[in-house]
């Protein structure tokens, strides 16, 4: 038996790691079974290279619960440690082995999908456990041995008996820290980090019907036709999809695989989403994920479901505020990349340049992806208009490049239910809605009910009115007004639309002069002429016989 310190310039690390390694002590799971997974994917990737002999076949992670005992247990199939391997990963704090690894089969193993990075995962343990036990066997034709640690620096070191080879770890769990014992706590923690992981991750058994087994028809006691009762089998209750939609390539899926997965993400999720991209980069950075674009809607539950961070199939946030572009945060689904720093601050997150570029990476793929649909079925995208706006309008408003990107697939519906690109819309008014200096004037309404009257009154002059309602328009017309050349928005009850040049022959009022006279007295009591102006000889249906216009810069002063 060895006795020794762990290898640490501090004198006793173990308070530090437990205030300071990780705010959240949840994750101590999280980071031991990455560990068993980067176990089992190094053993998988020495069979494949022919570096070891012995079958891969179908190893498993096993979480148990020894309530009894205080004790939570985690065991694995993977390459396991020798006695050496133990004081070299284990005892020097720090040192990854995870990292080492990867630099020795540095091209070959980019692609094995190993977690570990900053070699302290091993002891977040220590967040929730007073005492820790590793019994490991090696693939490696050595013995296996025990390691244990109560928390102090001070740990041992011996051979002992263990048939498989592999690695479990046992945790005492620490008073304050008896919920990791509570099977539901357990099962809720393996359903938010663990759900997709490379590795099947069992977690006690479950009844199934067995498949071998087909119930025959037969009689009951009254003698009435019946099926016997299914024969049960308990199987492993695995809790994870190893080989979740996002690891896969796009053309080996069919949309109803995307509408399975983002069920399996949000299962409270009934509503089906409008359409998916599938996210698959691997230079300047690795990243692959599905982005679904949901139909917007005012239940809150819904709302919770945000876009799942991964790293290697680890879950390890749903904040993603920074890499995500803010607009796209309306989004659901996942992202997956190792090269997105784990466990670090925020500040230091939106400072990384990695980060920057999977952002920006990110709005250039959403706005590739609309065009494309847009290409592809503009009926289609224009039915679905409505649901998408106000992602597309915000993203016009706060990215730039998103902006520039958008007349290819940006709608602006008019009241009449066409939908114009930029372009279109440009060139079907350029003719009749200009004002004095040749400047473009757009007409929009933004409610088709109480402006009704403005509308049928411009749609009379044959101009083009848009239908303009969410929230965040008045700021998108002032940023395509900024942006765009020769061109400006105005409210089809502003009294802008007297300043555009008539092609078409005024309307002929049906009032008399004596008529429009008296009306233009009452009217002149009634209404500050400072704020409105009334126009009584422009309409030609009975109902309106006049209109109550509003200048437009009064109207903006309001906004
Ligand atoms: P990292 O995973 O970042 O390398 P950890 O502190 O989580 O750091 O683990 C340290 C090292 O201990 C690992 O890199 C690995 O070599 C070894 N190790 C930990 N857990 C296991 C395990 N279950 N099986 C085999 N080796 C392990
Ligand atoms: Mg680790």
């Amino acid at each position: 038996m060895t006795k020794g310190n762990i290898n640490v310039s501090v004198e006793n690390i173990f308070p530090l790691i437990k205030k300071f390694l990780y705010s959240d002590h949840e994750i101590f799971l999280r980071e031991l079974i990455s560990n068993a997974t980067d176990a089992t994917l190094k053993l998988k990737h020495l069979t494949s290279i022919g570096e070891i002999s012995v079958e891969y076949g179908s190893p498993k992670i096993e979480i148990k619960i020894d309530k009894e005992g205080n004790k939570l247990h985690i065991t694995d199939q993977g390459v396991g440690m020798t006695a050496e391997e133990v004081e070299k990963y284990i005892n020097q704090i720090a040192f990854s082995g995870a990292e080492e690894f990867l630099e020795k089969y540095k091209e070959a193993g980019k692609d094995t999908g190993i977690i570990g990075h900053f070699g302290l995962g091993f002891y977040s343990a220590f967040m929730v456990a007073s005492k820790v036990e590793i019994i490991t066997k090696s693939y490696k034709d050595e013995p296996a041995v025990h390691w244990m640690c109560d928390g102090s620096p001070e740990f041992s070191l011996e051979e002992t008996e263990k048939a498989e080879r592999g690695t479990e770890i046992i945790l005492h769990m620490a008073e304050d820290s008896t919920e990791f014992l509570e099977e539901s706590r357990i099962r809720e923690l393996l359903t938010k980090y663990n759900k997709f992981m490379p590795i099947p991750i069992k977690f006690g058994t479950k009844e199934i019907n067995d498949p071998e087994f087909t119930p025959k028809e037969i009689k009951d006691k009254e003698g009435k036709e019946t099926t016997e009762p299914h024969k049960k089998i308990s199987v492993d209750n695995i809790i994870n999809n190893p080989d979740p939609a996002w690891t896969k390539q796009p053309a080996d899926l069919e949309t109803k695989d995307y509408q399975e997965f983002y069920r399996e993400l949000y299962p409270m999720q009934f509503e089906e989403p409008l359409f998916h991209i599938h996210l698959n980069v691997d230079y300047p950075f690795n990243l692959t994920g599905i982005l679904y674009f949901p139909k917007m809607t005012n239940d809150l539950n819904i709302q919770r479901d945000k876009i799942q961070l991964y790293q290697n199939q680890v879950f390890v946030t749903d904040n993603v505020e920074g890499i995500v572009p803010e607009f796209l945060t309306m989004l659901k689904g996942v992202i997956d990349s190792p090269d997105i720093p784990l466990n670090v601050s925020r500040s230091y997150l939106q400072a990384d340049g990695a980060v920057k570029k999977i952002s920006s990476y990110i709005t250039r793929k959403v706005a590739d992806k609309l065009k494309s649909l847009f290409n592809e079925n503009r009926e289609d995208f224009e039915a679905k208009w409505n649901d998408i706006k106000i992602v597309i309008e915000y993203g016009m408003l706060s990215e730039d490049k998103f902006f520039d990107k958008a007349d290819a697939f940006a709608l602006y519906p008019t009241v009449d239910g066409k939908y114009y690109t930029y372009q279109e819309l440009f060139d079907k008014t350029k003719e009749k809605q200009t004002d004095k200096d040749g400047k473009l004037v757009v007409l929009y309404a933004s409610n088709e009910d109480t402006q009704h009257s403005y509308i049928e009154a411009a749609k009379a002059k044959g101009y083009e009115v848009l239908l303009l309602d969410s929230p965040i328009v008045p700021h998108l017309i002032q940023k395509l007004e900024s942006s765009k050349e020769n061109i400006s928005f105005a409210r089809v009850d502003g009294d802008h639309i007297d300043n555009l040049i008539k092609t078409e022959e005024t309307a002929i009022s049906k009032l008399s002069d004596d008529e429009k006279k008296q009306l233009e007295d009452i009217l002149k009591d009634a209404i500050p002429a400072e704020k409105f102006s009334v126009q009584l000889e422009a309409m030609d249906s009975d109902a309106s016989p006049f209109i109550i216009t509003q200048p437009e810069f009064m109207r903006r002063m309001k906004e």
